[in-house]
């Protein structure tokens, strides 16, 4: 497994849409998944956290809050877009108040989409990102091999 430098801390922001992909990354921190263990913390400031969760649709009021957040983090900062509202538009696409997919916002490291994810996704790629699995996938093809 990969040695990390620091425990790496993961924030989020929600910029619109129906909530549940909130309710499956704060699934996150339950016992059930425990991120925890890899060393990741959920912080409410996105000024303290090296990966920025992004979920919900970006609408005209969420857009410069999202540019802001951006902004105010600091160092290596990595961004995955959680769901199908932060990576297209989803269900809401269609809708007059749509500012655009994320990455046409800010950028953009990683894409989880489903409507919503999983839990099991959404730790997937915090862990892909930070290169846990790379390891632990060559290790496995090693293996089979
Ligand atoms: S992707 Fe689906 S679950 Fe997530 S916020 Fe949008 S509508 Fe809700």
């Amino acid at each position: 497994m990969k040695m990390l430098k620091k425990s790496p801390w993961v924030s989020n922001y929600d910029a619109g849409g129906c909530n549940g992909c909130i309710l499956e990354i704060f699934a996150l921190i339950t016992p059930r998944y425990d991120i925890e263990r890899f060393g990741c913390q959920l912080k409410e400031s996105a000024r303290h956290a090296d990966i920025l969760l992004v979920s919900g649709i970006v609408n005209n009021q969420s857009k410069e809050r999202l540019k802001t957040i951006y902004d105010q983090m600091a160092g290596d900062k990595k961004v995955i877009a959680i769901g199908s509202c932060a990576i297209s538009g989803g269900p809401f696409k269609d809708c007059y108040n749509f500012a655009g997919p994320v990455d046409k916002i800010i950028p953009v490291d990683m894409y989880i989409p489903g409507c919503p994810p999983r839990p099991e996704a959404i730790m997937d790629g915090i862990l892909k990102l930070l290169g846990f699995k790379d390891d632990e996938g060559k290790k496995q093809d090693k293996k089979r091999a």
